[in-house]
Protein backbone atom coordinates (compact mmCIF):
# COMPACT_ATOMS: atom_id res chain seq x y z
CA UNK A 1 0.00 0.00 0.00
CA UNK A 2 2.42 2.79 1.00
CA UNK A 3 4.71 1.06 -2.17
CA UNK A 4 1.69 2.20 -4.61
CA UNK A 5 1.18 5.21 -2.93
CA UNK A 6 4.96 6.20 -3.14
CA UNK A 7 5.07 5.17 -6.63
CA UNK A 8 1.99 7.49 -7.76
CA UNK A 9 3.72 10.08 -5.86
CA UNK A 10 6.98 9.56 -8.00
CA UNK A 11 5.36 9.04 -11.36
CA UNK A 12 3.22 12.59 -10.43
CA UNK A 13 6.38 14.01 -10.44
CA UNK A 14 8.17 12.35 -13.14
CA UNK A 15 5.21 13.58 -15.44
CA UNK A 16 5.85 16.84 -14.82
CA UNK A 17 9.13 17.47 -15.07
CA UNK A 18 9.95 21.54 -14.41
CA UNK A 19 13.50 22.83 -14.91
CA UNK A 20 15.95 24.71 -11.80
CA UNK A 21 13.99 27.85 -10.85
CA UNK A 22 10.65 26.75 -12.78
CA UNK A 23 9.85 24.43 -10.04
CA UNK A 24 6.09 26.09 -9.70
CA UNK A 25 3.94 23.45 -10.26
CA UNK A 26 5.97 20.78 -8.16
CA UNK A 27 5.94 23.19 -5.38
CA UNK A 28 2.16 23.46 -5.70
CA UNK A 29 2.05 19.85 -5.02
CA UNK A 30 4.44 19.36 -2.06
CA UNK A 31 3.09 22.66 -0.32
CA UNK A 32 -0.85 20.75 -0.49
CA UNK A 33 0.51 17.65 0.63
CA UNK A 34 2.37 19.28 3.62
CA UNK A 35 -0.33 21.11 4.59
CA UNK A 36 -2.94 18.28 4.11
CA UNK A 37 -0.42 16.44 6.82
CA UNK A 38 -0.88 19.72 9.59
CA UNK A 39 2.48 20.75 9.03
CA UNK A 40 3.19 24.41 9.37
CA UNK A 41 4.22 25.12 5.71
CA UNK A 42 6.30 27.98 4.55
CA UNK A 43 6.51 28.69 0.32
CA UNK A 44 8.43 30.82 -2.23
CA UNK A 45 11.73 30.17 0.24
CA UNK A 46 14.16 31.31 -2.09
CA UNK A 47 12.58 31.12 -5.57
CA UNK A 48 10.26 27.83 -5.45
CA UNK A 49 11.46 26.37 -2.11
CA UNK A 50 8.96 25.00 0.25
CA UNK A 51 9.53 24.26 4.07
CA UNK A 52 7.50 21.97 5.89
CA UNK A 53 7.68 22.08 9.98
CA UNK A 54 6.61 19.36 11.76
CA UNK A 55 6.48 19.56 15.66
CA UNK A 56 6.15 16.72 17.74
CA UNK A 57 3.76 16.54 20.65
CA UNK A 58 6.88 16.99 23.11
CA UNK A 59 10.18 19.12 22.98
CA UNK A 60 13.51 17.94 21.80
CA UNK A 61 15.62 18.46 19.25
CA UNK A 62 15.28 19.90 15.73
CA UNK A 63 16.29 17.86 12.51
CA UNK A 64 16.34 19.00 8.99
CA UNK A 65 16.02 16.94 5.67
CA UNK A 66 16.73 18.14 2.49
CA UNK A 67 15.23 16.93 -0.73
CA UNK A 68 15.46 18.73 -4.36
CA UNK A 69 12.89 19.32 -7.18
CA UNK A 70 13.94 20.07 -10.36
CA UNK A 71 14.39 18.43 -13.59
CA UNK A 72 17.28 18.51 -16.03
CA UNK A 73 17.42 19.42 -20.21
CA UNK A 74 17.30 15.72 -20.82
CA UNK A 75 14.98 14.29 -23.50
CA UNK A 76 13.47 11.15 -21.87
CA UNK A 77 14.03 7.94 -24.06
CA UNK A 78 12.07 5.50 -21.61
CA UNK A 79 9.25 3.79 -23.14
CA UNK A 80 7.70 3.61 -19.98
CA UNK A 81 3.45 4.07 -19.02
CA UNK A 82 4.57 7.37 -17.12
CA UNK A 83 7.32 8.42 -19.41
CA UNK A 84 7.70 12.89 -19.55
CA UNK A 85 5.46 14.31 -21.77
CA UNK A 86 7.62 17.67 -21.62
CA UNK A 87 9.75 17.96 -24.51
CA UNK A 88 13.12 17.88 -23.60
CA UNK A 89 12.86 17.61 -19.88
CA UNK A 90 13.20 15.05 -17.65
CA UNK A 91 13.61 13.65 -13.76
CA UNK A 92 17.20 12.25 -14.89
CA UNK A 93 18.69 12.72 -11.68
CA UNK A 94 15.87 11.02 -9.51
CA UNK A 95 15.21 14.09 -7.73
CA UNK A 96 11.23 12.99 -8.69
CA UNK A 97 12.08 10.23 -6.08
CA UNK A 98 14.09 11.96 -3.32
CA UNK A 99 10.76 14.58 -3.13
CA UNK A 100 8.63 11.20 -2.92
CA UNK A 101 10.35 9.55 -0.47
CA UNK A 102 10.75 12.86 1.81
CA UNK A 103 6.79 13.44 1.01
CA UNK A 104 6.47 9.65 2.50
CA UNK A 105 8.89 10.50 5.59
CA UNK A 106 6.55 13.30 5.93
CA UNK A 107 3.62 10.91 6.05
CA UNK A 108 4.74 8.62 8.43
CA UNK A 109 5.90 10.82 10.98
CA UNK A 110 2.78 13.17 10.81
CA UNK A 111 0.72 10.10 11.88
CA UNK A 112 3.62 9.60 15.16
CA UNK A 113 3.22 13.42 16.32
CA UNK A 114 1.40 12.38 19.04
CA UNK A 115 3.95 10.26 20.45
CA UNK A 116 6.61 11.99 18.84
CA UNK A 117 9.28 14.44 20.70
CA UNK A 118 11.20 17.34 18.72
CA UNK A 119 10.83 19.33 15.55
CA UNK A 120 11.46 17.89 11.73
CA UNK A 121 11.83 20.61 8.98
CA UNK A 122 11.37 19.50 5.71
CA UNK A 123 13.56 21.51 3.26
CA UNK A 124 12.27 21.14 -0.32
CA UNK A 125 15.15 22.77 -2.69
CA UNK A 126 15.01 24.11 -5.75
CA UNK A 127 17.24 24.49 -8.48
CA UNK A 128 19.88 22.10 -7.29
CA UNK A 129 20.79 21.33 -11.02
CA UNK A 130 22.02 24.74 -11.07
CA UNK A 131 23.84 24.97 -7.66
CA UNK A 132 21.73 28.13 -7.03
CA UNK A 133 19.08 27.24 -4.73
CA UNK A 134 20.54 26.29 -1.45
CA UNK A 135 22.27 29.34 -1.45
CA UNK A 136 19.14 31.12 -2.15
CA UNK A 137 17.16 29.33 0.19
CA UNK A 138 19.94 29.90 3.01
CA UNK A 139 19.64 33.75 2.19
CA UNK A 140 16.20 33.37 2.75
CA UNK A 141 17.03 31.94 6.59
CA UNK A 142 15.86 28.17 6.01
CA UNK A 143 18.60 27.27 8.43
CA UNK A 144 16.79 29.72 11.34
CA UNK A 145 13.80 29.57 13.67
CA UNK A 146 13.67 26.24 14.37
CA UNK A 147 17.95 26.00 13.37
CA UNK A 148 18.31 21.95 13.23
CA UNK A 149 20.55 20.34 15.22
CA UNK A 150 21.54 17.95 12.13
CA UNK A 151 20.90 17.80 8.27
CA UNK A 152 20.33 14.65 6.04
CA UNK A 153 19.76 14.44 2.63
CA UNK A 154 18.96 11.57 0.34
CA UNK A 155 20.22 11.09 -3.25
CA UNK A 156 19.78 7.93 -5.57
CA UNK A 157 22.72 6.11 -7.08
CA UNK A 158 23.09 3.38 -9.77
CA UNK A 159 24.34 1.11 -6.85
CA UNK A 160 22.25 -1.69 -6.45
CA UNK A 161 18.77 -1.41 -4.74
CA UNK A 162 18.44 -2.64 -1.07
CA UNK A 163 21.46 -0.51 -0.48
CA UNK A 164 22.42 2.31 0.91
CA UNK A 165 25.82 4.44 0.74
CA UNK A 166 27.29 6.79 2.82
CA UNK A 167 30.82 8.40 2.78
CA UNK A 168 33.05 8.62 6.03
CA UNK A 169 33.58 12.34 5.34
CA UNK A 170 34.44 13.69 1.98
CA UNK A 171 31.41 12.77 -0.26
CA UNK A 172 31.60 14.73 -3.26
CA UNK A 173 34.18 17.13 -5.05
CA UNK A 174 33.93 20.78 -5.04
CA UNK A 175 33.61 22.81 -8.38
CA UNK A 176 34.51 25.92 -9.95
CA UNK A 177 33.00 27.72 -12.85
CA UNK A 178 35.14 29.70 -15.05
CA UNK A 179 34.84 31.84 -18.28
CA UNK A 180 37.61 32.75 -20.94
CA UNK A 181 37.17 35.40 -23.52
CA UNK A 182 39.92 36.25 -26.34
CA UNK A 183 40.18 39.98 -27.58
CA UNK A 184 43.38 41.35 -30.25
CA UNK A 185 44.24 40.63 -33.86
CA UNK A 186 43.15 37.15 -34.51
CA UNK A 187 41.82 35.56 -37.76
CA UNK A 188 41.50 32.36 -36.65
CA UNK A 189 39.13 32.83 -33.13
CA UNK A 190 37.48 29.62 -33.61
CA UNK A 191 40.82 27.32 -34.16
CA UNK A 192 42.66 29.15 -31.37
CA UNK A 193 39.07 28.99 -28.78
CA UNK A 194 38.94 24.78 -29.87
CA UNK A 195 42.40 24.29 -29.36
CA UNK A 196 42.18 26.20 -25.96
CA UNK A 197 39.33 23.70 -25.05
CA UNK A 198 41.25 20.43 -25.51
CA UNK A 199 44.63 22.08 -24.22
CA UNK A 200 42.33 23.12 -20.54
CA UNK A 201 40.57 19.62 -20.72
CA UNK A 202 44.17 17.63 -20.68
CA UNK A 203 44.41 19.22 -17.75
CA UNK A 204 42.61 16.55 -16.31
CA UNK A 205 44.07 14.08 -13.99
CA UNK A 206 40.99 11.82 -13.92
CA UNK A 207 38.19 10.68 -16.02
CA UNK A 208 34.62 10.91 -14.91
CA UNK A 209 32.62 7.01 -15.96
CA UNK A 210 31.15 6.76 -19.01
CA UNK A 211 29.23 3.91 -18.76
CA UNK A 212 27.90 1.40 -15.80
CA UNK A 213 31.53 -0.73 -16.28
CA UNK A 214 33.62 1.84 -15.49
CA UNK A 215 31.10 3.47 -12.70
CA UNK A 216 31.05 0.67 -10.97
CA UNK A 217 34.84 0.05 -11.02
CA UNK A 218 34.98 3.62 -9.59
CA UNK A 219 32.55 2.33 -6.59
CA UNK A 220 34.67 -0.57 -5.68
CA UNK A 221 37.60 2.21 -5.56
CA UNK A 222 35.81 3.87 -3.12
CA UNK A 223 34.48 1.86 -0.99
CA UNK A 224 38.38 0.98 -0.82
CA UNK A 225 38.96 4.36 -0.26
CA UNK A 226 41.46 4.41 -3.02
CA UNK A 227 40.41 6.96 -5.00
CA UNK A 228 42.95 9.82 -5.76
CA UNK A 229 41.83 13.49 -4.31
CA UNK A 230 44.83 15.04 -5.83
CA UNK A 231 43.47 14.50 -9.44
CA UNK A 232 41.12 17.23 -10.76
CA UNK A 233 38.38 16.91 -13.79
CA UNK A 234 38.60 20.26 -16.16
CA UNK A 235 35.35 20.55 -18.66
CA UNK A 236 35.18 22.80 -20.95
CA UNK A 237 33.09 24.21 -24.17
CA UNK A 238 33.66 26.39 -26.98
CA UNK A 239 30.91 29.41 -26.74
CA UNK A 240 29.84 31.72 -29.62
CA UNK A 241 31.69 34.84 -28.39
CA UNK A 242 28.71 36.58 -29.57
CA UNK A 243 28.03 39.91 -28.16
CA UNK A 244 24.97 38.33 -25.46
CA UNK A 245 27.57 35.70 -24.89
CA UNK A 246 30.85 37.28 -24.88
CA UNK A 247 32.74 34.32 -23.61
CA UNK A 248 34.77 32.28 -25.87
CA UNK A 249 34.94 29.64 -23.37
CA UNK A 250 33.24 27.61 -20.76
CA UNK A 251 34.89 25.70 -18.07
CA UNK A 252 34.66 23.54 -15.53
CA UNK A 253 36.78 22.42 -12.78
CA UNK A 254 36.21 19.65 -10.22
CA UNK A 255 38.34 19.98 -7.38
CA UNK A 256 38.15 16.88 -4.85
CA UNK A 257 39.64 19.25 -2.06
CA UNK A 258 39.24 23.01 -2.55
CA UNK A 259 43.35 23.29 -1.53
CA UNK A 260 43.99 22.58 -4.87
CA UNK A 261 42.60 25.71 -6.41
CA UNK A 262 45.81 28.30 -6.67
CA UNK A 263 47.58 25.11 -8.29
CA UNK A 264 44.63 24.43 -10.66
CA UNK A 265 44.44 28.17 -11.42
CA UNK A 266 48.04 28.37 -12.06
CA UNK A 267 47.82 25.60 -14.23
CA UNK A 268 44.59 27.12 -16.40
CA UNK A 269 46.80 30.16 -16.74
CA UNK A 270 49.93 29.11 -17.95
CA UNK A 271 47.98 26.72 -20.72
CA UNK A 272 46.20 30.15 -21.55
CA UNK A 273 49.77 31.85 -21.53
CA UNK A 274 51.04 29.40 -23.83
CA UNK A 275 48.87 29.54 -26.46
CA UNK A 276 48.26 33.09 -27.01
CA UNK A 277 52.02 33.48 -27.01
CA UNK A 278 52.88 35.01 -30.21
CA UNK A 279 49.83 35.00 -31.84
CA UNK A 280 48.64 38.46 -30.99
CA UNK A 281 45.73 37.81 -28.79
CA UNK A 282 45.30 38.47 -25.59
CA UNK A 283 42.64 36.41 -23.05
CA UNK A 284 40.74 37.40 -20.36
CA UNK A 285 39.91 34.93 -17.31
CA UNK A 286 37.32 34.86 -15.36
CA UNK A 287 36.34 32.20 -11.98
CA UNK A 288 32.47 33.29 -11.95
CA UNK A 289 31.16 30.86 -9.13
CA UNK A 290 31.66 27.69 -7.15
CA UNK A 291 30.22 25.29 -4.66
CA UNK A 292 31.80 23.92 -2.14
CA UNK A 293 32.86 19.34 -1.57
CA UNK A 294 30.20 18.06 0.26
CA UNK A 295 31.58 16.87 3.31
CA UNK A 296 29.83 14.68 5.92
CA UNK A 297 30.31 14.76 9.11
CA UNK A 298 32.58 12.13 10.72
CA UNK A 299 30.91 11.63 14.14
CA UNK A 300 27.07 11.61 12.33
CA UNK A 301 28.35 9.37 10.06
CA UNK A 302 29.44 6.68 12.60
CA UNK A 303 26.52 7.17 14.76
CA UNK A 304 24.02 6.85 11.94
CA UNK A 305 25.83 2.94 10.52
CA UNK A 306 24.53 0.76 12.85
CA UNK A 307 21.31 2.66 12.42
CA UNK A 308 21.38 2.04 8.55
CA UNK A 309 22.62 -1.50 9.14
CA UNK A 310 19.64 -2.07 11.14
CA UNK A 311 17.34 -0.88 8.55
CA UNK A 312 18.65 -2.42 5.58
CA UNK A 313 21.03 -4.90 6.54
CA UNK A 314 25.11 -4.88 7.14
CA UNK A 315 25.82 -6.12 4.02
CA UNK A 316 23.85 -3.65 2.29
CA UNK A 317 25.04 -0.68 3.71
CA UNK A 318 28.49 0.46 1.80
CA UNK A 319 30.35 2.67 3.31
CA UNK A 320 33.15 4.67 1.19
CA UNK A 321 36.16 5.84 2.14
CA UNK A 322 36.47 7.93 -0.59
CA UNK A 323 34.58 10.58 -2.52
CA UNK A 324 32.68 10.35 -6.10
CA UNK A 325 35.33 13.03 -7.55
CA UNK A 326 32.97 14.12 -10.91
CA UNK A 327 29.79 15.23 -9.11
CA UNK A 328 28.86 18.21 -7.18
CA UNK A 329 25.88 19.15 -4.56
CA UNK A 330 24.59 22.53 -3.47
CA UNK A 331 23.89 20.55 -0.25
CA UNK A 332 27.43 21.23 0.83
CA UNK A 333 26.55 24.96 1.71
CA UNK A 334 23.94 23.61 4.26
CA UNK A 335 26.65 21.10 5.79
CA UNK A 336 29.12 24.50 6.28
CA UNK A 337 26.24 25.35 8.87
CA UNK A 338 24.62 21.86 10.19
CA UNK A 339 26.71 18.99 10.41
CA UNK A 340 24.74 16.33 8.67
CA UNK A 341 25.47 13.71 5.70
CA UNK A 342 24.10 12.84 2.17
CA UNK A 343 23.32 9.11 1.89
CA UNK A 344 23.05 7.49 -1.44
CA UNK A 345 19.79 5.18 -2.15
CA UNK A 346 20.64 2.51 -4.38
CA UNK A 347 17.93 2.44 -7.47
CA UNK A 348 19.86 -0.11 -9.46
CA UNK A 349 18.59 -3.53 -10.23
CA UNK A 350 20.58 -4.90 -13.33
CA UNK A 351 18.68 -7.90 -13.58
CA UNK A 352 15.46 -6.16 -14.41
CA UNK A 353 17.89 -3.80 -17.09
CA UNK A 354 17.58 -1.11 -14.42
CA UNK A 355 21.08 0.32 -14.50
CA UNK A 356 22.03 3.73 -16.35
CA UNK A 357 23.94 6.62 -15.52
CA UNK A 358 22.28 9.71 -13.71
CA UNK A 359 21.60 12.43 -15.95
CA UNK A 360 21.18 10.32 -18.88
CA UNK A 361 18.13 10.02 -21.43
CA UNK A 362 17.19 6.47 -20.18
CA UNK A 363 18.05 7.03 -16.30
CA UNK A 364 15.55 4.54 -14.82
CA UNK A 365 14.93 3.73 -11.32
CA UNK A 366 13.73 0.43 -9.32
CA UNK A 367 10.95 2.19 -7.07
CA UNK A 368 11.48 -0.89 -4.51
CA UNK A 369 13.94 2.07 -3.57
CA UNK A 370 10.95 4.31 -2.73
CA UNK A 371 10.36 1.93 0.48
CA UNK A 372 13.91 1.45 1.86
CA UNK A 373 14.23 5.37 1.16
CA UNK A 374 11.23 6.10 3.92
CA UNK A 375 12.37 2.89 6.24
CA UNK A 376 15.85 4.68 6.18
CA UNK A 377 15.28 8.34 6.44
CA UNK A 378 11.84 7.69 9.05
CA UNK A 379 14.27 5.25 11.05
CA UNK A 380 17.47 7.43 11.48
CA UNK A 381 15.23 11.06 12.01
CA UNK A 382 13.74 9.59 14.72
CA UNK A 383 17.00 8.59 16.18
CA UNK A 384 18.52 11.86 15.65
CA UNK A 385 15.44 13.59 17.17
CA UNK A 386 15.94 11.10 20.35
CA UNK A 387 12.95 8.81 19.85
CA UNK A 388 15.21 5.57 19.33
CA UNK A 389 13.11 2.78 18.67
ZN1 LIG B 1 20.76 15.33 -8.29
Amino acid sequence: MLRRSLSETRRDFYMHPELSGEEQRTARVIAARLRKLGLTVQTRVGGYGVVGVLEGARPGPTVAYRADMDALPVQDTLETAYRSPVLGVKHACGHDVHMAVALGVAEVLATLRDELAGTVKFIFQPAEESLEGARAMLAAGVLESPRPEAIFALHVSPIPVGTVGVATGLCLAGMEEFRVSFSGQMDNLDVLSARAASALRALSGSKAPTGMATFNALIRAMRAGTVSTHDVLVSCWPQNGAPTAPEHLLGLVSLPQMSLQDEVHARIRQTLDGLVAGTGAMYNLRFTFSNPPVVNDAAVVREMLPILENVVGADNVWVFRSPYPFAHEDFALYLEHVPGALLWLGIANPARGIARLLHTPDFDVDEDALVVGVRVMTTLLLYKMGNAS
